[in-house]
């Protein structure tokens, strides 16, 4: 950790803070490395480090990360569980330290449509206006939040317990996750590819956003690739937008394997020109999104030197990631740190995804 570490602490009673602290450690064992102390546990993540330790009746919390928003993440992620596994109890809980004293959410930038334009038939690009530096690092995905049409939006605050408070009723916002595509800092722009398939919310935001529209972006985060010699990058056309990217910001020496699901070849795009890059388009040709099985045939058939396995990323629909994960953790036996293999949504249910984010 750095020295110039953000910190913040909080304690919470409890009617039983040890059965608390398992429970927030049989969680956080998914997401990053935990180590458990006598009277407490450490949980390390790419995000920083949460130290909590029990005292009588009380959970102390101590959250440090490198910067102001990581730190934000800890503080409301450590919150949402304890809130979340309380049962029955309103634990009482305020942050005090670093960011304690602002309602702002160190993630969340308002920003505003400035144009949209059709670039295949079934893939509109939005571009927004605001604080495009802020999406340059940290992750490649946003949520986009939307709010309701004709009124002023209400954008979320931070709660002092960490959590993120959401407006509510005639203010509710819709949010949708989607890549943010391209970042043109000096101009403060960002584009954001969407899928169209019909009546979602999403699709009809693409179609109907209008330039001076108001519209959040919660992130960046997620989706980036750790440094590797090759990567096989996989997915539907919900990935289009994290792989083109990918395959423009990758070190030019790795080798790069891609394979993207679309619905016909009036949706291909043209993606990074580069050495090592070798693309493979797998139409659809009439099947419904999320049930051809193309993706899946494709990667369970692809080989790679055991010697000098790649970086796996992908992003499609849940049964083909679950699919597809299976085979690379249980039959490649792929090590967990070389991939990340994401559903970017499920069919029949909205904005489902089960982002295996690190
Ligand atoms: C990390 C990440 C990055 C993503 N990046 C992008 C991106 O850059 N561009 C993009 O378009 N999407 C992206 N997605 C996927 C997007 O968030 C989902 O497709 C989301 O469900 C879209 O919301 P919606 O309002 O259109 O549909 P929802 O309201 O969520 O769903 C309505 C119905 O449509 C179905 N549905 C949802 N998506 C699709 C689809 N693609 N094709 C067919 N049916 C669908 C659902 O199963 C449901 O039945 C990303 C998701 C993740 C997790």
């Amino acid at each position: 950790m750095p020295a110039e570490a953000l910190c913040a602490e909080a304690r919470v009673v409890l009617a039983n803070p040890k059965a608390m602290l398992e429970r927030i450690c049989d969680h956080f064992v998914e997401h990053g490395t935990v180590t458990k102390t006598e009277s407490g546990a450490r949980i390390d993540s790419p995000l920083g480090n949460a130290v909590l330790k029990i005292e009588g009746d009380a959970l102390n919390l101590r959250a440090e990360c490198p910067s102001e928003p990581a730190l934000f993440l800890v503080k409301s992620s450590l919150a949402e569980h304890i809130f979340m596994f309380a049962e029955g109890e309103t634990p009482s809980l305020v942050w005090a330290g670093n960011g304690a004293a602002s309602d702002e959410v160190p993630y969340f930038r308002a920003m505003q449509v400035i144009g949209k334009r059709q670039i295949s038939p079934n893939m509109r690009r939005v571009t927004l206006k605001g604080d495009a530096a802020h999406f340059a690092k940290g992750g490649l995905h946003a949520r986009v939040l939307i709010p309701p049409r004709g009124r002023v939006p209400v954008w979320p605050k931070a709660g002092p317990d960490g959590r993120v408070i959401w407006p509510k009723g005639e203010d509710e916002l819709t949010g949708r996750i989607y890549t943010i595509r391209k970042i043109r800092e000096a101009d403060g722009e960002v584009d954001v590819d969407v899928v169209l398939h019909g009546s979602s919310p999403g699709s009809v935001w693409a179609m109907t956003a209008e330039p001076g529209d108001p519209v959040g972006l919660m992130g960046p985060g997620g989706g980036e690739a750790v440094a590797a010699d090759s990567y096989v990058l996989a997915g539907d056309e919900t990935a289009l937008p994290a792989i083109a990217r990918l395959a423009e910001e990758l070190p030019l020496n790795s080798r790069i394997r891609i394979f993207l699901e679309i619905a016909g070849p009036e949706d291909e795009q043209q993606i990074a020109a580069r050495p090592g890059l070798d693309l493979v388009w797998l139409h659809r040709n009439g099947a419904e999104a999320g049930t051809s099985g193309l993706l899946e045939a494709a990667l369970l058939d692809l080989d790679w030197p055991e010697s000098d396995p790649p970086y796996v990323l992908v992003g499609c629909e849940h049964k083909a990631a679950r699919a597809i994960r299976r085979h690379v953790r249980k039959t490649r036996n792929h090590p967990k740190t070389r991939h990340l293999i994401a559903a970017y949504w499920r069919r029949g249910y909205q904005d489902a995804t089960d982002e295996d984010r690190h």
